[in-house]
């Protein structure tokens, strides 16, 4: 109590020199507003008893909104257009089929995040399609739940460009990423999930900045991530105890979200 007590007093005497002309009026950011509501609106849970814990809220606030002010009135649609025609990386929007904006459902509890569209995801405009992206799809049907339910993106919304002849994918550059990442931010922003999951290494790295280990949590703009491996990797090492560790990062996930975990779920991939 004794920190609202102080801030009234600074108000009040604010106000009494603004009333004899010797104060300056004061001004307020949105982004002071956006924590001052939110600060509200969990002095109103704790008063009232709420058991909920921290990261099981949806969270508001992203960095990418906090640092680009401008953007963060887009709603969907309008987020999605404006991707779709972004030509921040010029090559990248020259020997684009696709942008790859993302799939799934924009007020999903969980979002999947990825590195960038390899060739097919460009030619289909669509994420984790193919065969790491139907693995992908076992692992989330395998949770109880479905590609409709959850939001999967990528870092990159663009392909990385190939020089003339090569064919395959490589590896997004830590300039590209970062040059998209805002873009990703807003989606987060607006979807405002429980949990994200980083698929592999160059994921992790692009939306966190620094890399991580494999079942540890991190956190992006509020939101819990779970770094796991990439399914392209599972693909190529897909023993038994690869498949159980990814899984015992999706059963963290799961506990996390307090989704309902059967027996069978439990021990999937146990020997
Ligand atoms: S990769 Fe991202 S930032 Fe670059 S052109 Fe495509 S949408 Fe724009």
């Amino acid at each position: 109590m004794e920190i609202y007590r102080e801030a009234l007093g600074h108000a009040h005497a604010t106000l009494e020199e603004i009333a004899a002309g010797v104060g300056k009026k004061p001004k307020v950011t949105k982004r002071a507003l956006a924590r001052l509501a939110a600060a509200g609106k969990a002095s109103v849970e704790k008063i009232g008893g709420s058991t909920a814990q921290p990261f099981e809220g949806k969270r508001v606030i992203s960095e990418t909104c906090e640092k680009n002010e401008e953007k963060s009135h887009l709603g969907w649609e309008e987020l999605k257009a404006t991707v779709r025609a972004c030509q921040k990386c010029p090559l990248l929007a020259n020997s684009r089929t696709n942008v790859v904006f993302g799939a799934g459902n924009n007020a999903a509890d969980l979002v999947f995040v990825g590195e960038a569209p390899g060739e097919t995801e460009d030619l289909e405009g669509v994420p984790f399609i193919g065969k790491a992206g139907n693995l992908l799809t076992k692992i989330i049907d395998a949770m109880g739940l479905s590609r409709e339910k959850i939001f999967i993106a990528n870092v990159l919304k663009c392909r990385p460009d190939m020089k003339p002849g090569e064919s395959g994918n490589r590896k997004p550059t830590a300039e590209e990423m970062a040059t998209c990442l805002p873009w990703l931010g807003e989606q987060l922003r607006l979807i405002q999930p429980k949990v994200i999951v980083a698929l592999g290494k160059t994921a992790t790295e692009g939306l966190l900045g620094r890399e991580e280990q494999r079942g540890q949590w991190a956190e992006y703009a509020g939101i819990p991530v779970m770094v796991t491996w990439h399914p392209a990797y599972l693909l190529r090492a897909g023993s038994l105890e690869n498949k159980r560790k990814v899984w015992e990062d999706m059963l963290l996930v799961m506990e996390r979200m307090k989704m309902p975990i059967s027996e069978k779920q439990r021990g999937f991939f146990l020997a």
